[in-house]
């Protein structure tokens, strides 16, 4: 069995029902090896084992832990028993898994059974001299705090395109077949799935580079098309304030905030968005924010780098017209 560095840092990569990687597993590899060297965990049906680990080494993973089980149809058990297995070999300086529905029940789940603690929704990792720490952006982004465990190893879920980090490929990792003891955990059984088939070309929000979000200042569904539009321009998702889902203009999966989705873009682009502490909790730690409001006391100006006061129906087309004249 293989040896891994006393840095190592578990990762937990998420697969797809296409049984691809998820989008999450860039970003998981790149903040890993920021603190250590960075050792996957997939968990998939064995006939796939080789292309996932391929493409694990592909994102910067070291060495790639398989395990495949009849019980793949399970939620969460399977995985927490093949991420307790995967501790116990690679004892490693952190365990990292995404911030996702599934990441969040498996973390919960695993750090429950080996007493760890767990830091969750972080936005950044670090070292200090006890080891690895994790950061953290609070109260609608009010604060940024680090926390760190008493003991043990952390496990930390990480939100997702917080970190552009991307370690050089590893063209042959280190590929064991890990072995797992199934813990009877009670678990709650898919039979079966349906994939939504979005129409859409754009991005997804969660996790996209680049985001543009309208609020209650677009005034209708019809003329938040003005967003798409701006959106589609730059190559960006699409997302919206709670007030803008709550009167129809665009479903709820656009929310962004507290009670929504959290994207940590390079670009977010809010239009007609007052910024009230609900909608910043989700998007404050966006590399970089600009705003147009009409109303040049909004609170949205207090976190932009840029902004104008002024009409989104003024300024938008305008942008519009000047991006495409740049793309010629
Ligand atoms: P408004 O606050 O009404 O702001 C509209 C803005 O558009 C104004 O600043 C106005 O000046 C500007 N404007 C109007 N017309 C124009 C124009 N033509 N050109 C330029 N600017 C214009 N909100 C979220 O977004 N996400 C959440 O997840 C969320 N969760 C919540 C959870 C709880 C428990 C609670 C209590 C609230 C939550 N909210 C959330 C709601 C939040 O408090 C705000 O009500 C909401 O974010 C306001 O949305 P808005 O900025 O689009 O609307």
């Amino acid at each position: 069995m293989a040896e891994f560095a006393s840095d190592a840092v578990l990762v937990l990569l998420e697969t797809t029902p296409a049984g691809d990687l998820a989008s999450s597993s860039a970003g998981l590899l790149g903040a890993a090896s920021t603190i250590g060297t960075p050792v996957a965990l997939v968990v998939a049906d064995a006939s796939g084992h080789d292309a996932l680990a391929a493409a694990a080494g592909k994102l910067g993973a070291v060495s790639v832990l398989v395990h495949h089980g009849d019980e793949a149809t399970e939620l969460i058990a399977p995985a927490v028993d093949a991420l307790d297995a995967a501790f116990e070999l690679v004892r490693p300086a952190a365990v990292l898994l995404s911030h996702s529905a599934d990441g969040r029940d498996i973390a919960g789940g695993f750090a429950a059974r080996r007493s760890l603690a767990v830091a969750v929704d972080a936005v950044g990792l670090g070292r200090d001299e006890e080891g690895v720490v994790a950061h953290h952006s609070v109260y609608g982004g009010a604060y940024n705090v680090t926390s760190a465990p008493t003991f043990g190893p952390l496990v930390i879920t990480l939100r997702q395109g917080v970190t552009e980090e991307r370690p050089p490929e590893v063209a042959a990792p280190a590929v064991s077949r890990l072995s797992v003891t199934p813990s009877g955990t009670r678990a709650a059984t898919i039979e079966s799935f349906e994939v939504a088939q979005g129409s859409s070309s754009r991005p997804e929000l969660r996790g996209a580079a680049k985001v543009v979000a309208g609020g209650r200042g677009l005034g209708s569904a019809e003329k938040f098309a003005l967003v798409e539009q701006l959106a589609d321009a730059l190559g960006a998702a699409v997302g919206a304030s709670r007030a803008a889902v709550d009167a129809g203009y665009v479903p709820y999966s656009y929310q962004v905030g507290q009670t929504g989705v959290s994207v940590s873009p390079q670009l977010y682009v809010a239009l007609g968005i007052s910024g009230a502490i609900q909608h910043r909790a989700g998007m404050q730690t966006a590399k970089t924010i600009v705003a147009v409001n009409k109303d040049s006391d909004a609170p949205i100006f207090a976190i932009a780098d840029f902004g104008v006061v002024g009409d989104v129906f003024t300024v938008v087309p305008q942008l519009i017209a000047a991006l495409k004249a740049k793309k010629g």
